[in-house]
């Protein structure tokens, strides 16, 4: 039996491996007539989903809370997204589903968008309903059938979930509960002609290899991030600290665009870490279930043991962090925020190069401009920076050797609306699964040319 990640008291139910052959079937045999229904058909079977989910909205959030640990202002966050992205999915195949022609062609003809069949959705704990809920609205609205195989950490609110939206929507849509196995097994099945992943490097690594021989399964990653906060001396200092303490405290760290590396101008570094101190006391641990709570716990043990790990190996904190057994009365795997300075060679500092996943960020400062970008380029990630400056040329500028999807100007790492693009580069994934735009993949092109 698992427990609360944020209340030890509190036992959560967990749901036996589901059979992936049989549910993919079903999926397989709703194909046919669901690819034969209009968009508006389509559309409006997605608005009855988002009506279930909006009555729902306060169960679902708390449930994040509950099983994850995410605070329940951010799990409001969280499903309040979930609800707004069938608009902004709707808005998206309105745009790209549409048929186009060329008129420098010799032959009339048709560019259209069809789709691939039954898709695989795998999800993460920490974003455990609105990531996969991207793609999975985009793959339906484009006519392809679901399968859903949410985190075992977040198995409870995803089953809600999916019976909501597979009473607005029957056999189209189906979860599959379990883990890695299970994922493998989805991933591989020969029935399975498209894929969506969202979570570790290694998984999806296994995931690639394990759909590298059939040619027609397409694969969306969307993978982790050592995200930068890149502090110039000209920058807002007090904005620049308030953005790095969200950013690295939000879903207790455990987001794959927190703040994990702070870059910051030497001559201002003294100044910038008096100001991170101040803000990082606001983050204490807390109950995730309460509106008040800023900093939830991490999400199981061996989050915790890898946490207290780094806080052992690791000398020159800036702030100290240390576990704390109970919040607001209950025990659970809290920690607090902590910031380390750089010492040696970055590139034998495990902490700089490699995801945590927890309130922690290594600070090194820097001479230059220069300095800063080959610093931030010594990691194989590439999902999000942002740099503070008052001045938006020397921004631009830099942006251009920073090579990840989503580069910022006096924002935290980890803003992201919806309403654009969202993605990885390098070994953050790729085809973009988090943002805007994401139904071009859940379709396939089919070009039709007629001679008079
Ligand atoms: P995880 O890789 O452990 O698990 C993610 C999902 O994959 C789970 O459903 C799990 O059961 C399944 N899985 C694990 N191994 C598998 C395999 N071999 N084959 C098929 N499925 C498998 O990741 P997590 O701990 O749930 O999430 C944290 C990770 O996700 C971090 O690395 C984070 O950066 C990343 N993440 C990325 C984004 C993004 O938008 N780029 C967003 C959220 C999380």
């Amino acid at each position: 039996m698992r427990h609360s990640p944020g209340d030890f008291s509190v036992e959560l139910p967990e749901h036996p491996d589901g059979d992936v052959d049989q549910i993919v079937s079903v999926a397989s045999r709703a194909f046919e007539a669901w690819r034969a229904t209009s968009l508006d058909y389509r559309i409006e079977r997605l608005k009855h989903a988002q009506q279930l989910l909006i009555s729902n909205k306060d169960t679902l959030a708390f449930g994040i809370a509950l099983e994850i640990g995410k605070p329940l202002t951010e799990a409001i966050g969280e499903i309040g997204a979930v609800i707004a992205k069938v608009d902004l999915a709707i808005g998206d195949a309105r745009k790209y589903l549409a048929d186009v022609s060329e008129s420098d062609n010799p032959h009339a003809n048709v560019i259209r968008r069809r789709p691939r069949g039954v898709a695989g959705v795998i999800g993460p704990f920490n974003f455990p309903i609105h990531l996969p809920h991207g793609a999975i609205v985009a793959y339906l609205l484009a006519g392809n059938t679901v399968v859903f195989k949410p985190s075992p950490f977040g198995q409870n609110v995803c089953q809600l979930y999916s019976d909501l939206m597979h009473q607005a929507l029957g056999d189209v849509f189906q979860i599959v509960q379990g883990g890695a196995n299970v994922g493998q097994a989805l991933v591989a099945h020969a029935s399975v002609k498209s894929i969506c992943f969202t979570g570790s490097v290694p998984a999806g690594r296994a995931i690639a290899r394990a759909t590298a021989g059939d040619f027609f399964k397409d694969v969306a990653l969307e993978l982790g991030g050592k995200n930068a906060a890149i502090v110039l001396q000209d920058a807002d200092l007090d904005l620049a600290a308030a953005s790095v303490a969200d950013a690295m405290c939000l879903t207790a760290g455990q987001r794959c665009n927190a703040t994990s590396r702070i870059i910051v101008d030497a001559r201002v570094e003294a100044e910038f870490v008096d100001l991170l101190r101040a803000k990082l006391c606001l983050y204490t641990p807390g109950d995730p279930t309460l509106a008040s709570t800023k900093l939830g716990p991490l999400v199981s043990q061996a989050a915790r043991d890898r946490y207290a790990k780094a806080i052992e190996q690791n000398s020159d904190w800036l702030v100290r962090g240390e576990v704390v057994e109970s919040a607001d009365g209950k025990h659970g795997y809290y920690v607090t925020p902590a910031v380390v300075r750089i010492s040696g060679n970055p590139q034998n500092c495990e902490l700089f190069m490699h995801e945590l996943f927890a309130p922690v960020a290594v600070l090194a400062p820097v001479r230059s401009d220069d300095e800063a970008i080959t610093l931030n380029a010594l990691s194989d990630f590439g999902l999000t920076t942002s740099v503070f400056t008052q001045n938006r040329e020397r921004f631009l500028r830099l942006a251009n050797d920073i090579h990840c999807g989503n580069v910022y100007l006096n924002l935290p790492t980890t803003f992201s609306p919806g309403t654009l693009p969202f993605g990885g580069l390098r070994d953050s994934g790729n085809r973009h699964p988090g943002g805007r735009g994401f139904i071009r993949f859940a379709s396939d092109e089919q070009v039709l040319q007629m001679k008079a």
